[in-house]
């Protein structure tokens, strides 16, 4: 018997830029239509083949500050110059309606949600190895040479924050990063403090 949570379950990815996180999490949401993926605000500029409202909610530095002091976000964090941010009113009404949510976000957002929602999982996507996260960067072509050096130096910042999170997945082969991450979201769903209505009279 399989008992549905009241709430939906919120799941955190997070890794360094260039990992294939999107990638992991496209063939994750193929295998999990059920899962809402969060549509981030940023102030970056749309990359080649980015769409507004699909890959980011693309927006300035003006509507984002306004957002800020609103307190519209469920997190957001400056990374390499630009701000990233979670809506918090979207994210809200998904959990509250029971459906699971993810968010691929950076670690200063991560920590404010482990503060926040201390039920959320927190995932950490790693690459195999530095070299392999600096090749994978340059032949992706869409940035240039300080933008992929600033990229290298906060992904070794970041891999030092690991220990706050859960789970760690290391991104070698998708497939396997995806089985990974579905037996650990099978596992969360099966924690007793979601379960407590299965053993009434235990
Ligand atoms: P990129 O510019 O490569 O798309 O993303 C840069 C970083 O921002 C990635 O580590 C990504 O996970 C993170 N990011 C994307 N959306 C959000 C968000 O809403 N909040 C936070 N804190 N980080 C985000």
């Amino acid at each position: 018997m399989t008992q549905k949570r009241q709430k939906g379950q919120l799941i955190v990815l997070s890794g360094p830029s260039g990992v294939g996180k999107s990638t992991v999490i496209s063939e994750l949401l193929s295998e999990r239509p059920d899962i809402y993926f969060s549509v981030s605000f940023t102030t970056r500029k749309p990359r080649v083949g980015e769409e507004d409202g699909v890959s980011y909610n693309f927006t300035d530095r003006a509507t984002f500050e306004a957002m800020i002091a609103r307190d519209e976000f469920l997190e957001y964090a400056q990374y390499v110059d630009n701000y990233y941010g979670t809506s918090l009113k979207i994210i809200q009404d998904k959990l509250d309606a029971g459906v699971d949510v993810l968010l691929e976000i950076e670690v200063q957002g991560a920590a404010k949600v482990r503060a926040k929602c201390p039920d959320a999982v927190l995932i950490f996507i790693s690459p195999p190895s530095f070299e392999e996260l600096s090749r994978r960067l340059h032949g992706r072509h869409t940035d240039d040479e300080a933008v992929i050096e600033g990229r290298l130096n906060q992904a070794l910042l970041e891999c030092r924050q690991i220990p706050n999170y859960d789970y760690l997945v290391i991104n070698d082969k998708v497939s396997q990063a995806v089985a990974e991450i579905q037996a650990i979201l099978t596992a969360e769903g099966c924690r007793t403090k979601y379960r407590e209505n299965l053993m009434e009279g235990v």
